[in-house]
């Protein structure tokens, strides 16, 4: 059968937060029985957009990770809460039900990705839906996907089969894939939240100039790892490596001895200027 998961892609989220605001427009002060109760007026983000910067100036990049519940398929929730309390549909969607939950605060503290919120005034945890309401009426979007300026959100409909072809079309990965739970929200460019890049500035001595299309190859025990052009300011940025590896970072230009320089990538790098001699 077909079922719900989500893609999210990292490099076309801009942070502008219509996706939160869908999400509150929805569930604050609106009870849908038997799916959620009424959201309360603050402290709940069941749209969570983390924010991070990498990279030093001038080379800085921002990353956006917009994060609802994953809907995992393994999920510890499930596995760590009292039974009944919470529950996988039949298309994925794991739901909190808010009259068997009421009472157990212990099952905030079971998600290992911080999705679940506890409504002290309705006494009972909650968090994303995946707007089941809706999608129960018809709907093939979720308010956040139906609002999203940069179609950084994408609501798919697939059975199992199509769900891992796309996975592997799309290289989209799971948010700290270490937990194994296997999750329906999948991303996209998600090495602009969990990489690092090495960058850095480079110039031809003789000339003062940019060093317009001078090749960088990153390495890592003699194995490419990444590779880029100089562009026309001078800059370059070769991203999706590893944190905390060591990488030779080889700079090389026509007529111009070649540069190396080994770092570590604790987090994103920027090199400095770096000038090339003629050859
Ligand atoms: S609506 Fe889209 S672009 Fe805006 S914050 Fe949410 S995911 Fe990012
Ligand atoms: S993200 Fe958290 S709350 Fe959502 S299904 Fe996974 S473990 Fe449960």
């Amino acid at each position: 059968m077909k079922k719900w998961n989500m893609v999210i892609d990292c490099a076309r989220c801009h942070d502008c937060n219509n996706c939160f605001l869908a999400d509150k427009d929805e569930f604050v002060g609106n009870d849908f029985p038997p799916y959620s109760v009424a959201q309360p007026w603050s402290g709940h983000r069941w749209m969570n957009i983390e924010r991070k910067e990498r990279g030093q100036y001038p080379i800085v990049q921002t990353g956006y990770l917009p994060k609802p519940c994953l809907h995992c398929a393994d999920a510890p929730c499930i596995d760590g809460s009292p039974a009944g309390t919470i529950y996988r549909r039949e298309d994925g969607l794991v739901i909190i039900d808010p009259e068997k939950a009421k009472g157990h605060p212990e099952i905030v503290g079971t998600c290992p990705y911080g999705a679940i919120y506890w409504n002290a005034e309705a006494d009972v945890a909650q968090k994303c839906t995946g707007c089941a309401h809706l999608i129960d009426q018809g709907w093939t979007e979720t308010r956040c996907s139906q609002v999203c300026p940069t179609n950084a959100i994408k609501v798919v409909f697939a059975d199992d089969a199509e769900w891992a072809a796309l996975i592997q079309k799309e290289e989209l990965r799971a948010h700290r894939e270490e937990l194994r739970t296997n999750p329906r929200v999948m991303y996209k460019n998600l090495h602009k939240w969990d990489k690092v890049f090495a960058s850095g500035s480079v110039a031809f001595k003789d000339t003062d100039d940019c060093a317009d299309g001078a090749a960088v190859t990153v390495s890592i025990d003699g194995a490419t790892a990444g590779e880029g052009v100089v562009n026309n300011y001078g800059e370059f940025v070769v991203d999706r490596l590893e944190p905390g590896k060591s990488y030779t970072v080889r700079i090389s230009a026509d007529g111009y001895k070649a540069v190396e320089r080994t770092v570590t990538l604790r987090e994103s790098l920027n090199l400095g200027l770096v000038m090339l001699e003629k050859a």
